[in-house]
């Protein structure tokens, strides 16, 4: 079921692991490594019962999903995605199919991260799965922070990543505004 903020991928949950009131993307919503990782599963992105991320590997994800939303909101804005987090996202992937599985059945090719793959490898593949979606014309930005999601409604469209995150605070500044227009 699509609950009200739900991106509709799992990757863009994981690139909308920021807390932001605003475009600046400096505040995670996790507190802690397992807790990252416990996001990561509740997002669907990795399966449960893998390792929490170290240290180096948490700032690889963070990284990662920075290069991830440079060019996501980029394609989002009919922008071409900045040359640094293009490649970013490249060598990345090409690095993860480099070890991935391959696996074919009716529904085609299944791309699967090797025996050794841990959350990165997970990741990157989920991403590969977002980035090669035929709806990814629907993608959109929230007007008031910096998450992404895929908007499949009618009509004027949704403009924000959801109602109690931004949209009802974008209602209520523009009411203010308006009044001090009045009143001032
Ligand atoms: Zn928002």
């Amino acid at each position: 079921m699509i609950t009200p903020g739900d991106p509709g991928h799992p990757a863009l949950r994981f690139i909308n692991t920021v807390v932001d009131d605003g475009k600046t993307r400096a505040r995670d919503s996790f507190g802690s490594r397992d807790d990252f990782l416990s996001t990561l599963v509740e997002a669907g992105v990795i399966p449960p019962g893998l390792s929490a991320p170290g240290t180096g590997q948490t700032a690889a994800l963070i990284t990662l999903r920075e290069a991830g939303y440079g060019v996501l909101s980029a394609i989002a804005a009919g922008r071409t995605p900045g040359r640094e987090e293009a490649l970013t996202l490249e060598t990345a992937m090409k690095s993860t199919l480099q070890d991935a599985g391959f696996g074919y059945s009716s529904r085609g090719l299944a791309i699967a991260p090797g025996p050794l793959g841990g959350v990165y490898d997970h990741v990157v593949l989920s991403l590969l799965d977002l980035m090669t979606r035929d709806d990814l014309d629907r993608l959109r930005e929230c007007k008031r922070c910096t998450h992404l999601f895929l908007d499949h409604g009618r009509g004027r469209g949704r403009r924000w990543c959801s109602m109690a995150r931004c949209g009802n605070r974008a209602k209520a500044e523009t009411f203010r505004t308006r009044q001090r227009a009045i009143t001032g």
